[in-house]
């Protein structure tokens, strides 16, 4: 497809960029980042206004409340707002980059009318409750139990590693319906409400300090049969759709983020002297080069997506490229932040746009030692997140190249 910006485009990108101008000003302050309701609060809150200028869900179709816009005016809405340091989608990432595209793809017309609007308005949060303690990267092994009784499913089991779950109405959730040793072909995809009785979800507390994730405990819990996406026991292909969204376009926007970062740390590089080193260079030019090749397989999986309704198994690429650049820029800040790298909590939590930091880089945003470590720290986790890197190896030896299996 043609990605060249035509007038029209232009135009939506200037109206965008007015908007944001106009609005961002009258932001409250981010809320302090243990404070859950209170992001929840602002996150949702940004939605809504998103929402109401019609800039949410732009390439969501019409019908589920979006703007059903080209995937180009999709991927000029995540420049502008990274451009203007607008707020990312928060607790709102789950229901906005894969359960709700996975409802608009699998989904029944009653549950894209029901569930895709309220995540859209900023109404209601999801959550993702697929990984269980003995089933991470073998997901078929899962084991949290799902049985028929009338018109709902009586769940039990444990999941983990479950984000947002303290602040989410909804939880995309895998349960076994078929026979215990059934793997791929006895899951199912149900749409658990979170206020149910029987859930029980206890935080976790992360190496960043954060609580964003826990373990979800589930006890005979009743779920409406009409909350199922797809078939009863065909739940694993459903899975293969939201995989390829949470891995093909979900993280997108971070392609421009880390550019932004890169942009940052080059110019910290410049005030600092570092820049007259060689290898400084060298590192800086090499990841400005793989963060450009990103954003042109972003593109892509973004086009492929509008094209064929997923993005498909070329996902996989994207999420192990990303994640691993990811850590590499945190190293690159690292290196360059020197002992000021093993300052972090004593400054302010976020600093991100703030002078605040031990380190200074005018002419660009700033960046403060707290988001180079909060990057490096951050990176950890990246490679594991939405399936590790080594199961994404497999998945483009296999299924790609065509390699046998190991
Ligand atoms: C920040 C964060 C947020 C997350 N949020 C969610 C969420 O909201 N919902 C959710 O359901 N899950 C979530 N997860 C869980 C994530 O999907 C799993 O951690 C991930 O799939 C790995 O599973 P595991 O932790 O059980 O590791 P394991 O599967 O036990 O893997 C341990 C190690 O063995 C390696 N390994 C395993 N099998 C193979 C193989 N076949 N070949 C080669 N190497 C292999 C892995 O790569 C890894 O290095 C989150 C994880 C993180 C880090």
């Amino acid at each position: 497809m043609d990605l060249r910006y035509s007038e029209s485009e232009e135009a939506f990108r200037a109206g965008l960029r007015a908007w944001l101008a106009e609005v961002l000003p009258t932001l409250p302050p981010k809320p302090a980042p243990l404070d859950w309701p209170a992001r929840r609060a602002f996150d949702t809150t940004w939605q809504r206004m998103l929402f109401d200028a019609g800039y949410a869900g732009i390439d969501w179709p019409v019908e589920g409340g979006g703007r059903g816009a080209s995937p180009v005016e999709q991927l000029i809405y995540l420049e502008e707002l990274e451009r203007a340091h607008a707020p990312y989608v928060g607790v709102n990432f789950v229901g906005l980059l894969h359960a709700g595209p996975t409802v608009i793809v699998e989904g029944t017309p009653e549950q894209r009318a029901r569930f895709l609007p309220p995540i859209l308005r900023g109404d209601e949060v999801w959550c993702q409750g697929f990984s269980e303690p003995g089933a991470g990267s073998d997901l078929a092994s899962l084991r949290t139990r799902a049985e028929r009784d009338g018109d709902e499913y009586v769940v039990t089991g444990q999941k983990i590693w479950t984000s947002h779950a303290q602040v989410a109405d909804f939880c995309e959730l895998l349960v076994r319906t078929g026979a215990e040793d059934s793997r791929h072909r006895g899951i199912t995809w149900l749409i658990l409400p979170m206020d149910r009785p029987g859930i029980d979800f206890r935080p976790l507390r992360t190496i960043a300090g954060s609580t964003e994730f826990g373990e979800l405990f589930l006890d005979g819990v009743r779920v409406p049969v009409a909350n199922r996406v797809g078939a009863e026991n065909d739940g694993w292909r459903v899975t293969m759709t939201t995989l390829s969204f949470e891995r093909g376009t979900a993280f997108v926007g971070e392609v421009l983020q880390s550019m932004e970062l890169l942009r940052g740390l080059r110019a910290m590089a410049r005030r600092t002297g570092e820049w007259d080193e060689r290898e400084v260079r060298r590192r800086v030019g090499h990841l400005g080069a793989e963060l450009d090749a990103l954003w042109a397989l972003a593109r892509r999986n973004v086009s492929q997506a509008a094209r064929t309704g997923v993005p498909g198994i070329g996902g996989s690429v994207y999420k192990l490229a990303l994640s691993e650049l990811r850590q590499r820029i945190g190293e690159l800040g690292m290196d360059l932040a020197g002992p000021a790298g093993l300052i972090w909590g004593d400054l302010p939590s976020d600093s991100l746009g703030a002078s605040a930091g031990v380190i200074e880089a005018p002419g660009t945003r700033t960046v403060g030692n707290t988001e180079i470590v909060n990057t490096w720290v951050h990176g950890f986790s990246r490679t594991i997140a939405a399936g590790t890197s080594q199961i994404q190896r497999n998945i483009i030896a296999e299924r790609i190249l065509g390699l046998p299996k190991g």
